[in-house]
């Protein structure tokens, strides 16, 4: 089989560059290892471990993939407020919609029915889908690629698009050097029902073991329910893994200083390795890097898949304007002016939220100074504090035209 293009990945990213390209007139093959078949949704359901905190760069650009009103219809809530502070000092910040005139900062939503939605479209549209197909070898062929598939088919394109998460088949078949390093922290995932209402604000407090994040879920039982993610060190996750529900909850709720008072329920927990890369390069002829392929980052920041759909708004743009000139999609003068545009910002993300990190764990007493005193600094300027929430909203950089209000 041959397409133009083959984007290998139709996690949340994937999905969104096929959806934004899908009027592009290219023959365009979506493969995955997954059936990409759509769950059936009820509101009574409980909540996937897996959420996201969307920013307004990436609602704008589920907007124009046509995604987002099935993800209103689904679940999402939003989030106006946000509170961080050091949970071993005084230092705090508090970040609010209403101070840059938003009527939000984001949604959070869960994973599932942001692919949930994708897929919808996907399937209404010329895309090839390719379910149960694992990427499995690959090899450059005349100008173009060969892509084995694990049933031992086989499909060529002059252009491959990977878009195959953290541990990318493609990156390591093609041979892209990665810059990696673990974390050797594991982030605890679940939702939790909480004693009092969560007011639509995500809590975030920073202990020396790392950051716990409370995120605001919306169910229509009208109870509290959050979502939990936990960064410990590997071993303490292990600890916490092991606990009854009960000690977990209790454990939880001193953890976040009763915040939203006891923990009154857990779900089950998942545990997350977290480790960071990232592709040095993020293209090279006829292959572009996209998404969780092209970086991985800490979840702290709740930034990942929000500069994965930067990513697919960027490179779709950059190859549909192209296409306009009759340039040829798959040389790596086209892939480069995608590189230029986003590796800049995946590195400035990676490297603030790298600091972020030290700065929290570290038990030197000039540093927990500067993070006490830093935080409130920044928490008494208007000024500083509206270019943070810009950055939050996915709104401080270069946007893509899908991104654009
Ligand atoms: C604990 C935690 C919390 C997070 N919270 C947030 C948050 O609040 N906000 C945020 O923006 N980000 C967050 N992230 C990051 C976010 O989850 C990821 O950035 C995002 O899921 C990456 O999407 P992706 O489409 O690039 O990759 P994936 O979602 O990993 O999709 C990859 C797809 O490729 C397919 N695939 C893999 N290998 C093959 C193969 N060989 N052949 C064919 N198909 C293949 C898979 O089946 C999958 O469908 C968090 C991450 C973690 C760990």
């Amino acid at each position: 089989m041959h397409a133009d293009l083959i984007i290998v990945g139709a996690g949340m990213v994937g999905s969104t560059l096929a959806l934004a390209l899908k009027d592009s007139g290219l023959n365009i093959l979506l493969i995955d290892g997954s059936p990409l078949s759509v769950a059936p949704f009820n509101r009574e359901q409980g909540f996937e471990p897996r959420v996201s905190a969307l920013s307004i760069a990436s609602q704008r650009i589920l907007e124009r993939v046509n995604a987002w009103p099935s993800i209103l219809k689904r679940r999402t809530s939003p989030y106006r407020d946000m509170h961080v502070w050091d949970g071993s000092g005084t230092g705090k910040i508090h970040f609010s919609a209403s101070s840059v005139h938003a009527d939000t900062l984001g949604h959070i939503v869960e994973n599932r029915i942001v692919q949930d939605a994708l897929l919808e479209q996907l399937h209404e549209s010329e895309i090839g889908l390719l379910a149960h197909s694992k990427v499995e070898q690959l090899r450059r062929s005349g100008d173009g690629w060969l892509v084995q598939l694990e049933d031992g088919s086989e499909l060529r394109s002059p252009l491959l698009i990977a878009a195959d998460g953290a541990n990318s088949a493609v990156r390591r078949l093609a041979g892209c050097a990665t810059r990696e390093w673990d974390y050797l922290h594991h982030a605890i995932v679940t939702s939790v029902r909480c004693e009092k209402p969560h007011q639509y604000t995500a809590w975030q407090r920073f202990t020396d073991e790392g950051p716990l994040a409370l995120l605001p879920l919306q169910h229509n039982d009208g109870k509290n329910w959050c979502s939990i993610v936990w960064s410990v060190p590997a071993e303490q996750a292990e600890q916490i893994m092991a606990l009854d529900d009960n000690d977990f909850c209790t454990a939880l709720g001193q953890a976040c200083e009763q915040r939203l008072g006891n923990i009154e329920h857990a779900d089950p927990r998942y545990s997350i390795a977290l480790r960071q890369r990232h592709a040095k390069r993020y293209v090279e002829p006829g292959l572009a890097l996209i998404g969780d392929a092209a970086h991985t980052i800490h979840p702290l920041a709740g930034q990942g898949v929000n500069l994965g759909f930067l990513d697919a708004a960027v490179l779709a743009e950059v190859l549909l304007s192209a296409l306009k000139r009759g340039e040829n999609i798959a040389s790596e003068r086209v892939l480069s002016r995608f590189e230029r545009r986003r590796m800049p910002h995946n590195l400035a993300m990676m490297a603030a939220m790298e600091g972020f990190q030290h700065l929290f764990q570290a038990d030197a007493l000039p540093l927990r100074w500067l993070r006490n005193s830093g935080l409130n600094a920044v928490n008494n300027l208007s000024e500083a504090k509206a270019l943070f929430i810009r950055q939050a909203l996915g709104l401080g950089i270069d946007l893509p035209d899908l991104a654009k209000a």
